[in-house]
């Protein structure tokens, strides 16, 4: 999403869909807006974790507000004169901090590791970051095939997230053998067949394992 469109593309929808229904319902755009206020300030960068190679930078800003902190709500007015003013809102990409620091790959695999060696913790973490690993993880390695909704929107504005996805391929590699299962398994449905070599014998387990969290179940539907 572009800075400074509706925040929320389902409300755009139905109302651009009532405006085709009705024919006579516009919406006009403000075209003026309040003035933007001072953008956050920039973090000092932390030392990189020796976990990450040296071209990754330390610090980096929010891809949603882009350091702002903030965003522009544009408003509008409807055609019966109704006001939805524009305002500028705390970024919920970055919880208004604008900036990101590179991850410490060695404290997101505490986060995610299970009590026997050699295994995933079985209830997601908290943390954001850490719970993109784990449950990413759990994709790629065939634990859980439902595309992750879920977690693509806790990590969606960190500009590290590339980075959290390949550290979860690697993890999957290493616990369950393959870190394509997800992948495959996907292609296989879409297109008959599937690119990758590494796979186990079987991929066509059940979609999903008991550890499951409840608030992922959405992603079954
Ligand atoms: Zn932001």
């Amino acid at each position: 999403m572009l800075r400074g469109q509706p925040r929320w593309p389902l409300a755009a929808a139905s109302i651009q869909r009532s405006t085709i229904q009705q024919t006579t319902m516009a919406l006009v755009y403000d075209t003026v807006f309040p003035p933007e206020p001072a953008h956050v300030a920039k973090p000092a960068a932390r030392p990189l974790p020796d976990t990450l190679l040296p071209h990754v930078p330390p610090l980096l800003a929010c891809k949603q507000c882009n350091g702002a902190g903030h965003n522009l709500s544009k408003g509008f007015t409807c055609e019966d004169g109704k006001r939805y003013p524009s305002r500028w809102e705390k970024c919920y990409g970055c919880d208004g901090r604008g900036w990101f620091h590179a991850p410490d790959l060695r404290v997101l695999a505490d986060a995610i590791k299970g009590r026997k060696p050699g295994t995933l913790r079985s209830k997601r973490p908290d943390d954001p970051r850490a719970y993109y690993v784990w449950r990413l993880a759990r994709f790629h390695g065939g634990k859980d095939v439902c595309l992750p909704m879920g977690a693509e929107m806790e990590v969606g504005s960190d500009p590290y997230r590339d980075i959290l996805d390949e550290m979860a391929q690697a993890v999957a590699k290493h616990l369950f053998g393959s870190g394509n299962v997800g992948r495959a398994r996907w292609q296989q449905a879409m297109y008959g067949s599937h690119e990758f070599s590494d796979l186990p014998a079987t991929i066509d387990g059940p979609v999903y394992d008991a550890h499951k969290p409840l608030e992922e179940m959405l992603e079954t539907v």
